[in-house]
């Protein structure tokens, strides 16, 4: 099996981005250029109120740990989860100070509705039950759960092999793009409208092929150009 090092590890977050459009995660994650908009800054504030750092609570036969950081070394990523609940099941695992066998299940805040358009969401939620997973050598998970701010409501996520392998595979072409400093050309649609960089992705970019910095830099030394 194929393992990355600590140090190449890529934000496990950064799938969504890359499902919703390549360019615009190469342009956050490669160019390093970001910006805010509405949507952007409401997810943050949404995100703020699920994570309370470390906190675990016990709810009957349910622990709730809140921003639990999770990684897998065969995938390359890291980061953390909104929430992660743990059932207690005799099938699960052992957690350390805790009595009994318990079944991790991810759940994932955002704001807005569901989106029928994109997998993103899923693809994000079911990496981190992949990672956990992975780090827990805990049994398959085999659904978890997005909930949404504008219908509150959860959303259940089955986490079937096709979802892993979409993961496994946008993850590998993550990592090939990153090793080779790609940011692919635009490409435009639908989804440009409510993207956060559409103010900065230069859809008019000659050719498509110099990198935004490239362009700034020429726009700098000469903006006639
Ligand atoms: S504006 Fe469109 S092409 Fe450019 S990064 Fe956003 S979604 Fe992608």
């Amino acid at each position: 099996m194929v393992t990355y090092a600590e140090e190449d590890y890529l934000q496990l977050s950064g799938i969504q981005h890359f499902a919703f459009c390549r360019r615009q995660w190469a342009l956050m994650v490669i160019e390093t250029v970001w910006a805010e908009n509405v949507r952007t800054v409401e997810g943050y504030l949404m995100h703020e109120h699920a994570h309370d750092p470390f906190f675990t609570e016990k709810r009957g036969d349910m622990l709730v740990t809140r921003e639990m950081p999770v990684f897998s070394r065969s995938m390359g990523v890291s980061g953390k989860c909104d929430v992660v609940e743990f059932l207690r099941d005799g099938g699960g695992v052992t957690l350390f100070g805790r009595e009994g066998l318990w079944l991790p299940r991810p759940v994932e805040y955002k704001r807005g509705a569901p989106k029928a358009a994109t997998d993103a969401d899923r693809l994000q939620l079911c990496a981190q039950a992949m990672c956990i997973e992975e780090m827990l050598l805990c049994p398959r998970i085999d659904v978890a759960h997005l909930y949404y701010g504008e219908t509150k409501r959860r959303e259940h996520v089955p986490l079937t092999d096709e979802l892993r392998e979409t993961v496994r595979g946008m993850y590998q072409e993550m990592h090939k793009h990153y090793e080779r400093r790609y940011t692919p050309r635009v490409k435009s649609g639908k989804s440009c409208k409510a993207c956060s960089l559409k103010d900065v992705c230069l859809p008019d970019l000659p050719s498509g092929k110099a990198s935004v910095h490239e362009y700034l830099d020429r726009q700098l030394e000469d903006p006639t150009r």
